[in-house]
């Protein structure tokens, strides 16, 4: 029987400060992984556009290492793009998403992988807590969650990211995958099949600083309701419903106070007090349109979701 091959699948962007501590812990963790369960691995590494030595870094580790690997990207991406770039690269019988700033211990893809053996296709990564978080991170996390599996059918595990593993099928099945628009843990979510969890503690940051800013992650938060949910469309026909009926209601007690009382003054505050609260209302029902139709121009310009500049290594 062949070894199993296990591929990490790490984005990198400006990461330089983080690489030499990067190899320093992953390597051996992944070592001690194929001595007890006789694994081979490879490091696929996706430089998402850098503007710092990133690139030059990983170069450098490819070439000391045959099981490191570098896909240069043509410019940044974005995080989503680069995790496909890197698991369409793959060719691990498991792959393995990871963080190039070790906030997930390396040790932890040990527990992962022995579940896997137990016979599961995925095998998620939870946080135990999110104590390396700041307050306002963890809240708008919560309530993330608590939206968007309200609103979308297919549910996201809370406190899962992107680290996991996975099976070469559920990895093709993602790669197979049309959509230019990637949110990758809605599609993770998507594609199903037999799901095992581990729980872990998340560290802090080894170095450099976090690439997602506070308007990042709520665009993020957006697109993934956008990306798995129909409802915020379909709340207008129901509020559109219901200002319909109340007008109505309205509509037949002016008539009857007139018949009975005849015309009295009519209030100029109440008439622009509404039209200003309904033209409101209308511009956001616009906006919501205007999001879906933003994304259905994106999908069916059919561009591919990243450029590979180079590759680097074996
Ligand atoms: N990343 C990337 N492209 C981007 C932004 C981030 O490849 O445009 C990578 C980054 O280098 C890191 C991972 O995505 O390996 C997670 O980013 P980060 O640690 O900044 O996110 P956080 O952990 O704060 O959510
Ligand atoms: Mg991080």
């Amino acid at each position: 029987m062949s070894r199993t091959l296990l591929s990490l699948v790490v984005p990198f962007y400006n990461e330089e400060d983080a690489i030499p501590a990067f190899f320093a812990e992953v390597v051996p963790a992944l070592e001690a992984i194929d001595k007890v369960d006789e694994l081979d691995f490879e490091i696929v590494c996706v430089n998402d556009g850098s503007k710092d030595r990133t690139l030059a870094l990983l170069v450098e580790a490819a070439d000391a290492d045959a099981r490191v690997r570098v896909i240069d990207l043509s410019r940044n991406f974005g995080k989503e793009a680069a995790l496909s770039a890197g698991l369409t690269e793959s060719r691990g019988d498991i792959v393995v998403p990871f963080d190039a700033d070790l906030q997930d211990p390396p040790e932890v893809i040990a527990q992962l992988v022995s579940k896997w053996r137990e016979g599961f296709d995925v095998v998620l990564a939870k946080r135990s807590d999110r104590s390396s978080d700041t307050y306002l991170k963890r809240q708008s996390a919560v309530s993330f969650y608590r939206l968007h599996n309200k609103l979308a059918d297919v549910k996201i595990p809370e406190n899962v990211g992107d680290f996991r593993l996975m099976t070469r099928e559920v990895v093709d099945t993602l790669n197979a995958l049309p959509e230019s628009r990637r949110f990758m843990k809605g599609l993770f979510a998507w594609v199903g099949f037999r799901t095992a969890e581990v729980t872990y503690v998340r560290n802090s940051r080894v170095a450099g600083e976090t690439k997602f800013s506070g308007w990042k992650l709520w665009n993020f938060a957006l697109e993934g309701i956008t990306s798995f949910s129909t409802v915020p469309l379909r709340m207008w026909t129901y509020f559109g419903l219901l200002v319909a009926v109340t007008a109505f209601l309205y509509a037949a007690y002016l008539v009857i106070r007139t018949l009975v009382r005849g015309i009295d003054v009519p209030g100029y505050a109440s008439i622009f007090v509404s039209l200003l609260f309904f033209s409101g209302v209308q511009m956001i029902g616009i906006g919501v349109i205007g999001e879906y139709i933003g994304r259905i121009y994106h999908e069916s310009k059919r561009r591919p979701l990243y450029v590979i500049r180079r590759r680097y290594g074996k």
